[in-house]
């Protein structure tokens, strides 16, 4: 299994607008975030898990050629705002669509145009499952929905064979913790050193990253407020690196 970490930044991606800070400044290319997505490829199966605003520049970059599924953590909009950008992958077939009944009804409502009975012409389609905190199948990965709070909305992480992938939260509770037990790759949300109402500190990330204890742990939507990529990622414990957009990993 391959991912590619298509974009690793916070809902303002990095560069900030309108920031002057020496991160948003910064010339190497470890500080430029896109809005975090990842995609994830066997030789049969490829999956998309989030599509956020800037998922058409994210495909051009890394080149998807085919989707057979999306799966949506939750509704902000910086996991779902390039839905519409899905439509040349729609062409032959409805793009199958996994997340909670409660996103599922968040993208209805912004796009009613490809949901309506009778639809415009070229719009993109979507075959919806509503899934819950069970596991489901995409083609032959199997999934294993790993629940977090993002404050106090419950949002869809996952493990996949030896990978965890969690983003947007702040608390898990001890069952699911459970259910990271052996993994051998762990995606983390790390927003930044201060406490934040919604997102996972640098140490409460390095907290659970340290009671799961994988071989590698790779950090994610990251604001400018983390820092220089270059300064940050030699100081943190072994084993554990700030990720980059362009990333990739064979697990
Ligand atoms: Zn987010
Ligand atoms: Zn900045």
């Amino acid at each position: 299994m391959k991912i590619t970490f298509l974009g690793t930044g916070t809902s303002t991606g990095n560069p900030q607008l309108l920031c002057d800070c020496r991160v948003c400044h910064s010339k190497d290319a470890k500080d430029k975030r896109l809005r975090s997505s990842i995609y994830i490829e066997t030789p049969s199966t490829s999956i998309l898990v989030d599509c956020g605003p800037d998922f058409r520049q994210q495909a051009f970059r890394a080149n998807i050629r085919k989707i057979d599924g999306v799966i949506l953590t939750h509704e902000h909009y910086d996991h779902v705002g390039g839905l519409d950008d899905l439509r040349p992958y729609c062409t032959f077939s409805e793009m199958p669509l996994f997340a909670y009944q409660r996103v599922l009804s968040v993208v209805k409502a912004s796009m009613p145009y490809s949901f309506s009975v009778h639809p415009y012409p070229g719009v993109p389609l979507f075959d919806v499952h509503s899934i819950q905190n069970e596991p489901f199948s995409i083609g032959d990965l199997n999934i294993i929905p790993v629940e977090v709070f993002h404050y106090k909305l419950p949002v869809l992480g996952f493990r996949i064979g030896n990978m965890a992938y969690l983003t947007d939260f702040n608390s898990i509770q001890p069952s699911e913790v459970t259910k990271l037990a052996g993994v051998k790759v762990l995606i983390v949300d790390a927003l930044r050193e201060e406490p934040h109402i919604s997102h996972n500190t640098l140490s409460q990330a390095l907290s659970l990253i340290d009671s799961v204890k994988p071989d590698s742990a790779w950090l994610i939507h990251m604001s400018h407020d983390m820092g220089l990529h270059e300064e940050v990622d030699p100081a943190l414990p072994k084993g554990v690196s700030l990720s980059w957009d362009g990333l990739t990993l064979d697990c």
